[in-house]
């Protein structure tokens, strides 16, 4: 393993690069604070990665594809001198003045502002034999592994708008799609509940939670326990694909970084400063309400400008005690 330390101390570096750590990258460096991004190596992009057709972020009217918009993001960044490094941070030391980031490799970056946009994670069921399923029939993406499911039937496991465009999606591949919800009230939008109530392919288990995966080698069936009576029974279906949400990344941080009850990043009111000084937070990673790619954009925005006042006062400070 090779270990470089940069000399340089930059003025930002942004973890993350979902919504809102592009549009960090493109006010920073708009602002010619020459932002490094590190982007991610396999989560590059974040979640709108992994879906279809956005119909709702503003300046599309005829919507465009999650990857598409992600893509223009990036360019749009690096278009103004923003850096970009397909990389993950392994570690992060946020106290002081100076912070600095660790890759895998053993490579150091520091910076004296950091803005922490890691987005968030899919959430898993907890079942025993999710993990030991992963890539035979468990998924997390519709638009990953979707087409491997042809003419087959597929369960969704959620009642919210994720759930909701995954089973959509899947009807153009599977040759039924079964959405099992805990409740008997869907959580997504009224929009996209009422394509997929009115979709012929999709049926609906309510009131119900999977309570066991079944197969050997690949998904078979999956074991669902009714809340409301207590029944259980089978539904056979050779793929599951898990959409109940998704969890802040706050690993790299949570012992060095308030966090609030949900688990996100506690920053201070509106604005994206976080319990440490120069450290900054944007998007999903402190948001447990919104959590739409337009919100997390604006808060990308607003970290970017706090990031620019921060770094004015401190050379303000600096000039004033010389
Ligand atoms: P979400 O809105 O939090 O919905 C999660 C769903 O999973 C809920 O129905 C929840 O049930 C269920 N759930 C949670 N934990 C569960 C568990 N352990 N077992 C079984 N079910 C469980 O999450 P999301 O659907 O990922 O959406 C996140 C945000 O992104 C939302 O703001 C959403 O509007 C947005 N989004 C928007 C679009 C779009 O506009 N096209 C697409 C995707 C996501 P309960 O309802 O009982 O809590």
């Amino acid at each position: 393993m090779t270990s470089a330390q940069n000399d340089e101390i930059r003025d930002v570096i942004i973890v993350g690069s979902g919504p809102s750590g592009y549009t960090a990258a493109i006010y920073t460096a708009r602002a010619n604070l020459k932002p490094l991004v590190i982007a991610g190596s396999v989560t590059a992009g974040g979640e709108l990665m992994n879906t279809t057709e956005v119909e709702n972020f503003p300046g599309f009217p005829e919507g465009i594809m999650g990857p598409d918009l992600m893509d223009n993001l990036q360019k749009q960044a690096e278009r103004f001198g923003a850096e970009i490094l397909f990389d993950d941070v392994t570690e992060m030391d946020l106290k002081g003045d100076i912070k600095t980031l660790s890759l895998a490799d053993g490579t150091v970056y520091r910076a004296r502002a950091v803005i922490v946009s890691t987005g968030s994670a899919y959430r898993e069921l907890g079942l025993e034999d999710e993990k030991r399923l992963s890539g035979h029939g468990v998924s997390w993406c519709a638009t990953c592994d979707g087409f491997f499911f042809r003419e087959q039937n597929i369960a969704v496991i959620g009642g919210g708008d994720s759930a909701m465009e995954e089973a959509l999606f899947l009807t153009k591949f599977a040759a039924k799609v079964t959405v099992v919800h805990r409740r008997s009230e869907l959580r997504a939008s009224k929009i996209m509940a009422d394509r997929a109530l009115a979709h012929e392919k999709i049926d609906f288990v309510w009131d119900s939670e999977v309570v066991g995966i079944n197969g050997t080698d690949k998904v078979e069936s999956i074991a669902l326990k009714n809340l409301v009576n207590g029944s259980e029974s089978t539904l056979d279906v050779t793929g599951i694909f898990v959409a109940i949400g998704n969890d802040p990344r706050v690993d790299l941080v949570k012992d060095q970084l308030e966090l609030t009850a949900e688990g996100t990043i506690a920053v201070d009111g509106r604005t994206s400063k976080t319990s440490l000084p120069g450290v900054f937070a944007a998007g999903d990673v402190i948001d447990s309400t919104y959590r739409q790619a337009i919100t997390a954009a604006g808060s990308g925005c607003a970290a970017a400008q706090d990031v620019e006042h921060y770094l004015a006062n401190i050379t303000t400070e600096t000039a004033a005690t010389v």
